[in-house]
């Protein structure tokens, strides 16, 4: 445990399962105080169990992100229980499969609702207590599909996904005066409760595309957005970070 991370206060929204999660158990884990969100309160409830036999600490609150006034109460709970906020990591995400043909005006409400609307709730809902802060810090969950590359079945998402970086640069600049710094990390091919949800036989075929030879670990996100939300990153805003195993380096395909 870090003395660096000792006072800083920290919210996760979609922080009851996969890439949340991990962030949660990785600023935990270095000394932060914790906050994770989500739309149920039993799958909370089991994340907050699997980090108390893990020894860490967390706090816990229904939120959906979608919704601008359940923002607010996530914000106003992490000031009232921990006297401020230092670092919103705005993780809540969905990626359901959709062929564009299907693809309804209901199914892109969802989509963007949760992952560019919930994204701009949630910086709205926490913009004061951040800029109170003094070193406030965002750090979006982003994706390399849509920013960097297209995966057939998620057009919707990756616009959403893409959309995001559009948010984060010009958001960047109306924060920086407030001393709030925003950033995006673009994870590859993460193991995760959602993931395992596109199909073993999808996953297979993702793995094999990973010059590093393995999927993604949680914790591989949880220490990116760790960085962000650092000392050292202090002067960096409006950027990327890719942490993708390599996954869109390669200029063919890659034949393991
Ligand atoms: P996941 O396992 O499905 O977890 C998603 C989390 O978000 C859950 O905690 C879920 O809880 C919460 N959530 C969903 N909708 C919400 C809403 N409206 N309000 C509040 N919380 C909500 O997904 P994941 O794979 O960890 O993905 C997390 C983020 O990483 C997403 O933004 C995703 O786009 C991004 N990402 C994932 C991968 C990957 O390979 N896994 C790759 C690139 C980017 P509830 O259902 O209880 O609300």
């Amino acid at each position: 445990m870090s003395e660096q991370w000792q006072s800083v206060k920290v919210l996760v929204t979609g922080g009851s399962q996969g890439i949340g999660l991990g962030i949660a158990k990785v600023f935990a884990r270095a000394g932060a105080s914790v906050m994770i969100t989500g739309r149920k309160s039993e799958s909370l409830k089991r994340a907050q169990t699997e980090m108390r036999e893990l020894g860490l600490d967390v706090r816990t609150i229904v939120a959906d992100v979608s919704d601008p006034a359940s923002c607010q109460a996530m914000a106003d709970a992490v000031e009232e229980q921990f006297g401020g906020l230092d670092v919103l990591c705005s993780n809540a995400g969905i990626y359901p499969e959709q062929q564009l043909g299907n693809i309804t005006r209901e199914d892109l409400d969802n989509v963007f609702g949760t992952n560019i609307n919930g994204l701009i709730f949630s910086v709205q809902a926490c913009l004061e207590a951040l800029t109170r802060s003094g070193r406030g810090r965002v750090v979006v969950t982003s994706s390399i599909t849509g920013p960097t590359v297209g995966f057939p079945g998620l057009s919707n998402y990756a616009a959403s996904k893409a959309a995001q970086l559009g948010f984060v640069r010009s958001s960047a600049l109306e924060l920086a005066p407030r001393q709030i710094t925003i950033n995006a990390i673009l994870p590859g091919t993460i193991r995760t409760e959602g993931l395992d949800s596109l199909g073993a036989e999808n996953i297979e075929r993702m793995q094999k595309c990973i010059p590093l030879q393995r999927l993604g670990a949680t914790s591989d996100i949880g220490h990116a957005a760790l960085y962000f939300a650092s000392e050292g990153a202090a002067f960096v805003t409006g950027q990327t970070l890719t942490v993708d195993g390599g996954q869109t380096l390669p200029e063919v395909p890659l034949l393991q």
